[in-house]
């Protein structure tokens, strides 16, 4: 089959899949309005193969049958694969107007971790099942979401201690040939609109929780699998300017697991509850790396909004702007040289001869992003003005008798006419200050692991032998 259009991908998810939003069952996501933002924000993914700048990066033939496939499905065997892959996610998040199609790369990353861990084992049933699973994605072109995170409960308690054996994914049942799972993912990005969901345990486990160790694939519409959706924006949000490229964005769901049914050819973990940790620990080390890199052309892109945004207010050229423009530069030149730099110093992983970008630095991009994305947002608040969220909406401009007075009252400085400026303040509302900006807020600390997560990998990654031997030689505690 190899590639698909953007079109066959929309008709492949009008499958019966049990999806709600609002309290109400979707009949089909490519036309929900909140749920179609994040389908047309995926479907840039199957533009990638016909766009000049783009084909040669994202596609490549798929080593068995020769077909071209998305490249997202690489295995990266080869310490370039890195860089190729940085060059992909953000020449994908460019074509997409700055959003992530996001249906390939974590699952990818998924499959890299349990593709690396299986060959550090030297587990052949598991590297042959994940091998014959990432063949099946190339060749049909499927999308996928990657379910790691459980509800969890009581973040104090490993999964056997909870008060519900249901706080984490979990084997209920087993026969030859399948096993069955129940319980619940939460906040996983487009699930509702990709073909198949890719579960792994998100933490260490002990003996006793055995049951909880296990990684699989299913298709969405699997019996058994209800998504509830929640919604970040809907195309025709009331008030906002129309742009010539809409906003994009996706949509998280919690994804419940009722005695859903798993062939066993689709496990990839089951029960090696010494595994899991090192599991969670690779996918980490693949996904921080694709996460930082997707944030790139946001920042970049924001950057620019407030820029033009100080054009039309006047005041681009006053010291204490410049001085908020010397902050937005400097944020965001760091995040993407962090990020450059990992790509640039690719590393074995663990010795599976799967090269993933420099761990270390990777998480410090993150940790970076992620620790200052609120001071960001602020000087760009700053910079923009109350217009931000005062502004007359695009209804009041649509309204003959309020439409004179906007023209008369809210034109900018220099070229910038009233419709111009507001469009831009439109804009930047969405960007910082609506309800997506909040999710925006929270995802750049949550998503992809919260400080704590970068921190540890920080710690454990860090040359601190060699930091502490260089003051003991100084200091000349050895004699
Ligand atoms: C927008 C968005 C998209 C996401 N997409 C995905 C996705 O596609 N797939 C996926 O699998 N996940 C996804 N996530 C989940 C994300 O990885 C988690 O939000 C993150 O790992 C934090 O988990 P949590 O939200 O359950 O918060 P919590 O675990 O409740 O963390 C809250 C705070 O408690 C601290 N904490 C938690 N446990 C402990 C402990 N035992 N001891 C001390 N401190 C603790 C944390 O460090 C943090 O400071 C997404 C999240 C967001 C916000």
């Amino acid at each position: 089959m190899a590639l698909r259009t953007a079109d066959e991908y929309k008709a492949g998810l009008r499958d019966d899949r049990k999806v709600y939003i609002l309290g109400n069952k979707v009949p089909d996501v490519t036309e929900d309005p909140y749920i179609k933002v994040g389908v047309e924000t995926a479907a840039f993914d199957f533009l990638l193969a016909d766009h000049p700048e783009m084909h040669d990066l994202a596609i490549m033939e798929e080593p068995s049958t020769g077909e071209q496939v998305s490249r997202y499905f690489e295995v990266p065997d080869y310490p370039e694969a890195v860089a190729k892959r940085h060059e992909l996610v953000k020449g994908a998040c460019s074509v997409a107007d700055g959003a992530l199609p996001f249906v390939k790369d974590v699952g990818t990353d998924i499959m890299n971790a349990i593709t690396a861990v299986a060959r550090i084992a030297g587990n052949k049933t598991y590297l042959d099942r994940i091998t014959e699973y990432r063949r099946h994605c190339a060749i049909n072109d499927l999308t996928l979401a990657g379910a790691v995170t459980d509800v969890k409960g009581d973040r104090s308690k490993g999964p056997s201690e909870q008060s519900s054996p249901d706080y984490y994914v979990r084997v209920v049942d087993e026969t030859e040939d399948e096993i069955v799972v129940s319980g619940a993912k939460a906040h996983i990005t487009a699930s509702a609109y990709a073909d198949e969901i890719i579960v792994i345990p998100p933490r260490a486990m002990s003996e006793q929780d055995a049951d909880y160790a296990v990684s699989f694939a299913v298709p969405a519409n699997t019996p058994g699998i209800t998504q509830i959706c929640r919604p970040n924006f809907r195309y025709e949000d009331a008030g906002h300017f129309p742009t010539p490229r809409p906003r994009r964005g996706h949509v998280e769901a919690l994804v419940v697991f009722d005695n859903v049914r798993v062939p066993k050819e689709r496990v990839f973990m089951l029960r090696e509850w010494p595994a899991a940790q090192g599991l969670a620990y690779a996918f980490s080390a693949f996904h921080r790396f694709t996460a930082v890199t997707y944030k790139i052309p946001i920042l970049e892109y924001m950057t620019g909004l407030a820029m033009l945004a100080a054009e039309a207010n006047g005041v681009h050229k006053s010291s204490n702007i410049r001085e908020r423009f010397v902050n937005l530069i400097r944020y965001t030149e760091t995040t993407k040289s962090l990020a450059k730099a990992a790509a640039l110093d690719p590393q074995n992983f663990g010795g599976s001869g799967l090269y993933v970008a420099n761990t270390l630095t990777a998480n410090m991009a993150k940790l970076h992003f992620a620790s200052q994305f609120h001071d960001f947002v602020r000087d760009i608040q700053d910079i923009a003005g109350g217009l931000l969220v005062t502004q007359p909406t695009y209804k009041d401009w649509q309204n003959e008798e309020t439409r004179p007075y906007l023209e008369k009252y809210m034109g900018g400085a220099g070229e910038y006419n009233a419709e111009q400026r507001l469009k831009l303040m439109s804009t930047l509302h969405h960007v910082v200050a609506s309800d997506f900006a909040g999710w925006h807020e929270v995802c750049s600390i949550h998503a992809e692991g919260s400080f704590a997560a970068q921190k540890m990998m920080l710690l454990a990654e860090a040359p601190i032998k060699d930091y502490k031997s260089k003051a003991r030689d100084i200091v000349g505690l050895d004699g």
